[in-house]
């Protein structure tokens, strides 16, 4: 099988180079016809834990339509993301490259946009000759910040609150008109939803059946513009209770968007295994609800924000399964690239996951989540099913996964001598990074003001 895989990847290497040498000499290459391309069409669910999927586990049935797409697919168990938040998160799906790599993120007012000279995913299909576009709803997936380069269409809103986004289904009816307007050439559609960021705020039909019984005939929300900056400069107390009403409310966000997702699959026809659609789900973070004291995201790399849902399915062309080894967000960009057969730009860090569907015993690789925006700067490091993480503010803390998903018993104490040698991998790791330190952004007095809507502010500081 891996020699088999092996030849088939030294064999399509040599036809790139073989193509590519014809056609630097004006005899032209022979690309697969359209007609045989795959399209790609991956969506981010923006702030959606893993654990909130029937697929990953949850009992509450709110994603009905991932659920199936994970059935049709690979659906990755333990998928990490590489920061907690939004800018960085995106940054490294797109360039497969840490954060500390491509640069991407920082702290207001000194948020970095990724260099104009770091590949793309977007752009490597571009080039190739896939229509690309991009369906997104915050600032930091918009052309300031470079993280969507490569899409030649964006449609990026941009809103003046967090409590007047562009809703699921405004997202998904953008994204099938421009599907609709296809023509022969192969597509790669980026759609992201932004609903379940706070604030918590769903539509009726879903408040009604996922909300706490009290929430249920009442506009109650939580997570405001007002509420989130009071958090950030550590004025909102956060009680159980309201921590609870919060969650149910998220669920429902959750629900909601699981329901345009499947009018999305529905509608563009991406699960017929006729149209050769790759279709990827994942979200670019989680959401604390008090898992560590805390509450939403930015602020550490516990799994609450890092263990992120990863689907990929491609019907006809990929059998579905389960993969259990750890996979990590610098790898879907080369996933996608080996399946639709493209050269991966020399930048990329990760490599393929097709090979973790098949063999399953493969050594899994380390990954590393960083780039906190709020709070003392922490790492974690994953080796395995251990995770270490090093932060100012508490030094080592080490989890072993498979026994304590929830990170409550640090062992770092007890295997000071595995904590350490982590703590050797990571700065072996970090010695061989080349680093970036992004593009500055200049924001404009909107940017800036529309950002602290969602609570980015200097205020944070003060947390
Ligand atoms: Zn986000």
């Amino acid at each position: 099988m891996l020699a088999s895989r092996t030849t088939m990847k030294a064999l399509r290497t040599l036809l790139f180079a073989a193509s590519a040498a014809l056609a630097a000499l004006g005899l032209g290459a022979c690309p697969a016809s359209d007609t045989e391309r795959p399209n790609v069409l991956f969506v981010a669910v923006d702030t959606l834990r893993a654990d909130r999927l029937g697929c990953y586990g949850n009992p509450r049935g709110l994603t009905p339509n991932l659920d199936r797409l994970a059935g049709l697919g690979l659906r990755f168990d333990d998928a990490t993301s590489h920061a907690p938040w939004t800018l960085p998160s995106f940054a490294s799906l797109f360039t497969s490259l840490y954060p500390t790599e491509h640069g991407a993120g920082g702290r207001l007012p000194d948020f970095r946009g990724l260099a104009a000279s770091t590949p793309t995913v977007a752009e490597t299909f571009r080039a190739a000759g896939f229509d690309t576009a991009a369906i997104t709803n915050v600032d930091f997936l918009g052309p300031t910040y470079g993280v969507c380069r490569g899409f030649e269409h964006l449609d990026a809103v941009s809103f003046d609150s967090n409590e007047e986004l562009r809703r699921a289904g405004a997202t998904t009816d953008a994204a099938l008109a421009w599907l609709g307007a296809r023509g022969e050439r192969p597509w790669f559609l980026f759609v992201h939803y932004f609903d379940a960021h706070a604030s918590y705020d769903p539509p009726p039909e879903f408040r009604a059946r996922f909300a706490e019984p009290e929430d249920r005939d009442t506009a109650w929300r939580f997570g405001s513009r007002a509420e989130l900056i009071a958090h950030r400069q550590g004025r909102l107390p956060l009680d159980r209770a309201t921590m609870t009403r919060a969650a149910a409310l998220y669920d429902a966000e959750i629900a909601y968007v699981d329901a345009e997702i499947g009018r999305l699959l529905e509608r563009s026809g991406a699960l017929d295994p006729t149209r050769r659609t790759i279709v990827v789900l994942t979200s670019d973070h989680g959401e604390e609800f008090l898992d560590h004291g805390a509450w939403e995201h930015g602020h550490s790399v516990y799994q609450e924000l890092v263990h992120v849902p990863l689907l990929v399915a491609a019907p006809g062309r990929l059998a579905p399964g389960v993969v259990r080894s750890p996979a990590r967000h610098v790898d879907v960009a080369p996933t996608l690239c080996e399946l639709a057969d493209l050269a991966p730009p020399p930048t990329f860090r990760g490599t393929s996951l097709l090979g973790l569907a098949t063999e399953p015993s493969a050594k899994p690789k380390n990954s590393l989540s960083e780039g906190a925006f709020l709070g003392p700067p922490q790492r974690a490091w994953r080796h395995g099913a251990d995770k270490l993480i090093v932060s100012e503010e508490r030094g080592l803390e080490l989890y072993d996964l498979t026994v304590d998903p929830r990170e409550a018993r640090d062992r770092s104490r007890a295997e000071f001598a595995r904590a350490l040698e982590l703590a050797g991998e990571l700065e072996v790791a970090d010695k061989a990074f080349r680093r970036a330190h992004g593009e500055a952004v200049e924001l404009s007095a909107e940017e800036r003001a529309r950002l602290e809507t969602l609570g980015y502010t200097d205020g944070v500081e003060k947390r």
